[in-house]
């Protein structure tokens, strides 16, 4: 007799950019694959490997690769969640000064990662002067692998530029050196404007209150990216 094939229940969630998200836990065999990525493998292994298990656990409906990063997290935070478990055992370092001497005192807490948000998505049209604005497509998964794999933020910043608004004229088309000379005439504080749409895509952040156990300070960690919840 055939051994009885085990079907995995199906979870619904909704994505930050708001799409319905449909899920399968992760198998035994799924997990074991991701933790030997996790202890031998480079940050852009972990990446590509959690992008596999995420494709598999989400019937390969989605294009991965294509979506903000966030998304990504949040998909497999929902999927370990519902695989191993909604808890999770981190430990810090109480970091409070007492008579001028740091408690240092070593302490674990249990987290729900559930818990867990995501920051606002920056504005994707910067103005550049009154009449000059560029219009950017949202930070994927694969421009941080490509990133990873040595893309300059300079390239970056062509491969992201959807338009460019000048007036009441839309220019989608130019190469890049036209485009490089455009960005050399940028007066510095549109450029810091365009640096901080980079800097500002969205990550998930967890902030669990704690409490130490040695000398009773209360205060909050805050950890960025999900890959940071399970160090
Ligand atoms: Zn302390």
């Amino acid at each position: 007799m055939a051994l009885p094939k085990i079907e995995s229940p199906t979870f619904t969630t909704k994505l930050p950019t708001g799409e319905d998200l449909k899920f399968r836990p992760f198998t035994v065999k799924e997990q074991k694959n991701l933790l030997i990525i996790a202890e031998g493998g480079s940050e852009k292994d972990i990446v590509e490997g959690i992008v596999e298990l995420v494709t598999n656990c989400t019937f390969g409906k989605i294009d991965w690769l294509k979506q903000p990063t966030v998304n990504l997290e949040y998909a497999f935070l929902h999927i370990r969640s519902k695989s191993v478990g909604e808890v999770v055992e981190m430990t810090y370092q109480c970091k409070a000064a007492h008579d001028g001497k740091t408690c240092n005192q070593k302490n674990f807490i249990e987290v729900d990662v559930r818990t867990a948000t995501h920051e606002p998505f920056p504005e994707s049209t910067i103005k550049i002067t009154d009449s000059i604005s560029i219009t950017f497509d949202h930070v994927t998964v694969k421009d941080v692998l490509d990133m990873m794999n040595g893309l300059t933020s300079e390239q970056l910043l062509y491969a992201k530029t959807k338009m460019v608004i000048h007036g009441d004229e839309v220019i989608t088309e130019f190469n890049k050196d036209e485009f490089k000379e455009f960005v050399d005439s940028f007066p510095p504080d549109a450029s810091e404007r365009v640096d901080a749409f980079f800097r500002n895509q969205p990550t998930l952040v967890l902030k669990p209150k704690t409490k130490c156990t040695k000398c009773g300070e209360e205060s909050f960690i805050e950890l960025k990216g999900v890959l940071n919840f399970f160090g």
